[in-house]
This record gives structure tokens, sequence and C-alpha cells, in this order.
């Protein structure tokens, strides 16, 4: 074992500090990483301050962050996939039980037995797992991603969530040329969301609540913004959606968005708020509708999202920071005020 630096939280009420943690040195399959950057996601937010604990309860000291990119320092003797030096990214799975039939369909998110980057129990050391704010990692090479060597690093970080939790199922849903896609919150998977939506050549409308976003979400690549607070401009769109992507952090009434949805029209949840949200059941009976929800992506769909990203120049748009920053940009997140992703430049760490 060896000790790496991290930025831990003792207590769902504590922030996050400098301290250290143990990990194992890379055994025969496994990959030791140098972390470049690390993105900070809504749901590190979530798990550090214990919001899903009916369902998910934090353990502590909690590391998070799942949205790793870096260049691999030392491999097993049995690794075949990387050598050291590599550029290698690993997002919110480090293993799976391998043989059940999610596992063998490629589906490891599905998987009843698997590792989540940081907060699952740790298989080879006990205890929890730690993510990546952090200055190294070790996985198994069986979960760990190639990284196209073209694109801005602080940028890929992010893909390793918000990347494919949006990517994913709008492949799912068959998001093509020529359906309409709406687009829930302008936050950090939904950005992602839009770039994709319209790399698929969809018709991409962002609902936000900030209508200073609009013109980046135009930017971004939407062809139409509604400030979700216009209860006209709603109603104006209303059964005229394929397929729409919620990817709000908050409680929030989902029904007027429901409405907007066409025959046989699907509403996904990426979003996870804390409580639960009411369903009018009209509001699905009608039109056919559905609403469903999706976890993040298998390893060979993240594979394909980032190659899919590397064809088509797709990477998150970052705010780049130091660790030292990390409690002041949660409070931010908690603002909606994130432009629109934060990623941590891990070689801050080297200043603790
Ligand atoms: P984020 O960057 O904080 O974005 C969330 C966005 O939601 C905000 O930018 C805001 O967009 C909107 N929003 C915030 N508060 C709102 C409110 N009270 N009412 C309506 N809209 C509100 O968060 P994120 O990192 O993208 O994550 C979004 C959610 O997805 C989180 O719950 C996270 O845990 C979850 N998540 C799920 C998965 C999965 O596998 N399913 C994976 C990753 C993350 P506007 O300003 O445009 O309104
Ligand atoms: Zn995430």
């Amino acid at each position: 074992m060896y000790h790496a630096k991290v930025y831990s939280a003792a207590s769902a009420t504590s922030s996050l500090k400098s301290s250290t943690i143990l990990r194992r040195e890379p055994t025969e399959h496994d990959v030791q990483i140098d972390i470049l950057f690390c993105g900070i996601c809504h749901s590190d937010l979530h798990q550090v301050r214990n919001e899903w604990k009916s369902t998910m309860p934090t353990g502590y000291p909690c590391v998070p962050g799942h949205e790793i990119v870096g260049r691999v320092t030392r491999v097993g003797a049995a690794v075949k996939k990387f050598k050291s030096g590599d550029l290698a990214a690993v997002g919110c799975l480090v293993d799976s039980d391998r043989t059940c039939s999610e596992c063998q369909a490629g589906l490891e998110q599905f998987c009843p037995n698997m590792t989540l980057t940081y907060n699952s129990p740790d298989k080879h050391l006990g205890g929890v797992t730690y993510g990546g704010y952090s200055d190294s990692i070790v996985v198994d090479e069986r979960f760990v991603l190639r990284v196209p060597s073209h694109l801005n690093l602080a940028g890929v970080a992010p893909l390793l969530c918000a990347g494919i939790t949006t990517y994913s199922p709008m492949r799912h849903w068959n998001v093509t040329k020529g359906k309409k896609v709406g687009v829930v919150g302008l936050g950090g998977l939904g950005h992602m969301g839009v770039k994709f939506a319209r790399a698929l050549e969809a018709h991409v409308v962002v609902f936000t609540t900030s209508s200073n976003k609009k013109e980046d979400a135009l930017r971004l690549g939407a062809n139409e913004v509604v400030v979700s607070r216009d209860a006209e401009a709603m109603q104006k769109c209303a059964g005229s959606f394929d397929f729409i992507l919620d990817a709000v952090s908050a409680d929030h009434d989902i029904n007027p968005y429901l409405n907007l949805l066409g025959r046989d029209g699907n509403i996904t949840l990426v979003g996870a708020p804390e409580h639960p949200l009411p369903v009018a059941a009209f509001g699905l009976i009608f039109r056919r509708r559905s609403l469903s929800g999706s976890p993040i992506g298998g390893i060979a769909e993240t594979q394909g999202m980032l190659d899919f990203c590397g064809r088509h120049n797709i990477t998150a748009d970052v705010e780049v920071i130091p660790i030292q920053m990390v409690n002041e940009a949660y409070d931010r997140l908690l603002k909606s005020d994130v432009k629109y992703r934060f990623s941590i430049d891990m070689a801050s760490l080297g200043h603790e």
C-alpha cells in the first residue's frame, strides 16, 4: 500500500479538506494513474452531504470524484491495454462481478455487485473506495478508458460522468436526425446533453430556469431556448417532443415536461434530486407517454462515447480550478452558477 494525497469530507456537514488515504499497490491487472484533472459532478455534492442517505448512505471519510483523466505511471504484469505514459480515464465504475447477465451483456452499470469509484465497499482493502479528488488512483485495466489524445484534457474529464450519462439515454431512445429533443437544466449534464443531441442532428430545445443562460445555450448548440418559468412559452411547446432529458439536480415539478411530449414520447430522468417527484397519471396516460431513468453507462459504451467525442471534437466547457477552491465551487453549484463544469487541476494538490 502507499499513501495518496486527497481532499476528503469527514462528515455530511464538514467541508472538504486536505488529507491522505491508503491505496493498493497495482496488482496483476491494475493500472496506476497520476490524476491530471477531475470534474466536479453534482453527485459528488449530493454524496458528500449524504443527500442520498435513503438509497446510498455515505461512508466517511468521503473522497469524491468520478470524472478522472490522467497519465499511467505503473502497470501490473498482466496489463495489456496500457503502458506507462499513456493517457487514461476512469469514470463512475471501477469494478463489477463480471459474471452476471448484465456484465455479460456489457452493461456493467446494472451489475448488482458493481463497485463505484467512491463510496462503495472496497474489495481489496476493506472500507470504502476513494475517488478522484486525489493525486493518483489504482484501477483494474478493464475499467480504465482510452482518451483521444487531441482533446483538451480538462474538458475530457467531465465526459466520464456528465458525458456518458447524457449520451447513453440518447442512444437508447434513438435520438437522431429529425427528432425533437428537450434538455431540462443547463448544468454539467445538461450542457453535454445539448452537445450530444446536436451532434446526433436532432432539433434541440433547452429548458432553463436561468434566463441569463439563453445565449450560452444557443452557442452550445441549442436550436431554441425556453425559460421554464414562462408558462405561456411552455404551453406553446405542448405535445411536440419525442424525447426529453431531465438533468435537474433539485426537487422540481416534472408534470409540465410530461405535457410537452408527443405520442409515445419519453422523458428520462438523469437528475437525482433528494426527494420523490409527484407524477400526474393522466400526463402519462394521454399520448402513451413514458417516464424512465438512466444511470451512467457501461464500459464499452463509455469508450464508444469517448471515441465519438474524439471524432466530433466534443469536450465539456470547463472552469478549471485549483483543489483549494472546491468548497467554493460546491456553493456555486448549488446556485446553478457554473459554466458548465468545474474541472480540478490536480497539480494544485501538490501545494498541500
Ligand atoms: P449541475 O451542474 O448543478 O446542474 C443542475 C442544473 O439543474 C442547474 O444548472 C440548473 O439549470 C438546474 N436546477 C438547479 N436547481 C434547480 C431548481 N431548483 N429548479 C429547477 N432547475 C434547477 O448538476 P449536474 O452535475 O449536471 O447533475 C445534475 C443531476 O444529475 C444531479 O442530481 C446529479 O446527481 C445527477 N447525476 C445523475 C447521474 C446518473 O447516472 N443518472 C450521473 C451524474 C449526475 P438551469 O440553470 O438551466 O435551470
Ligand atoms: Zn457524476
